[in-house]
């Protein structure tokens, strides 16, 4: 039961803020446990029964970017992480995570000169960023770095904006049709895919190797196929159980989530 219930018991700050959160009650109230933890695997960071470590790939993948993880706090303390399992695919040297909300020049002046270097892009959709496919045929051939911000959407837009540093590299996004494979966790819209799919997608495109992508989802697909063998529902997103008249929680009173939900419903990025 105890890992059964892993996962199933979480809600995204994020989502809760956004459409209904007041309504979702059960178990999503009951307090978090962290004073007591299982024993870790080393390696995938998981508890040692449900370790991962045999869909990771044997060696660390061999790539020439480096990727700059920036996880607000809040994600670091979450059951299921997906970023834990990126950085054990990787070598150490290429996937560093840090952790905070305010990042400047003076307390990070290693991440402020990554920002500065006109060979980092930074992964954040929004009007201003290129489709990184349409940029990749024309970035050069020498490492890059790729900054991902690992949060829920609300934490990720915070980080953003209200970090300078971070509007310097360039701003790109993944123009991809692919579903989240994370099942387990609710995702505001279909495209929104966890920081573990966007790095699978954005490595295999600047290193134009898709073996990549296939190698780091694997321990993914085990994870969700494990969690749902053990009991846990599939969360569709949002806007897949709006258009499918699935959505049975109550409407929201809130104009400005009824208006969301409106927007998520008449395919408008929000
Ligand atoms: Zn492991």
């Amino acid at each position: 039961m105890a890992e059964a219930a892993e996962g199933t018991a979480e809600s995204r700050a994020g989502d809760g803020g956004e459409i209904g959160g007041e309504d979702a009650g059960g178990l999503w109230e009951l307090p978090v446990e962290t004073a007591v933890r299982r024993p870790e695997c080393n390696r995938c960071r998981r508890p040692q029964k449900v370790c991962l470590c045999p869909f990771l790939p044997v060696h660390p993948l061999n790539v020439s970017t480096y990727l700059y993880i920036i996880q607000h706090p809040a994600e670091e303390n979450r059951v299921l992480r997906t970023v834990p399992l990126l950085a054990a695919c990787l070598p150490k040297d290429k996937c560093q995570v840090k952790i905070g909300r305010r990042f400047n020049e003076d307390r990070d002046p290693e991440l402020s000169a990554i920002c500065r270097n006109s060979s980092t892009l930074i992964l954040y959709p929004g009007e201003e960023a290129a489709n990184l496919e349409e940029l990749a045929p024309n970035l050069p051939n020498c490492p890059s770095n790729i900054i991902i911000i690992d949060g829920t959407w609300s934490q990720a837009k915070d980080i953003f904006y209200k970090n300078s540093l971070f509007r310097l590299p360039k701003q790109v996004q993944l123009k991809t049709s692919i579903s989240s494979q994370y099942v387990i966790r609710t995702q505001p819209t279909n495209r929104c895919l966890s920081t573990l799919e966007c790095a699978a997608i954005a490595l295999s495109i600047v290193e134009k190797n898709d073996d990549i992508q296939e190698i780091l989802l694997r321990p993914l697909q085990a994870l969700c196929s494990f969690q749902l063998q053990h009991g846990a529902q599939i969360h569709h997103s949002k806007e897949h159980l709006l258009k499918n008249g699935l959505y049975n929680k109550p409407l929201p009173k809130n104009k400005r989530k009824l208006r969301k939900m409106e927007l998520l419903l008449n395919n408008v990025k929000i």
